[in-house]
């Protein structure tokens, strides 16, 4: 665990390994998602940033059939 680099009053469990940073739920997300990273098959940050816009893309088609 570790606080938020933009919330220092926040603990959060999201770690980048690339910059040595910890991210929020809320700041929770890839700083260089185009750039190549090391660390990104194993990376946190990267996985719940996926799975967020997968998630945005199945409301929006969700909401497109209604
Ligand atoms: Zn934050």
């Amino acid at each position: 665990m570790g606080r938020c680099i933009n919330h220092p009053d926040r603990e959060t469990s999201y770690h980048c390994l690339k910059y040595n940073i910890y991210l929020c739920d809320e700041c929770l997300g890839c700083r260089d998602p185009k750039i190549y990273c090391k660390f990104r098959s194993s990376c946190i940050v990267w996985f719940m940033t996926k799975k967020n816009k997968k998630i945005a893309y199945n409301a929006a088609s969700a909401s497109a059939r209604v």
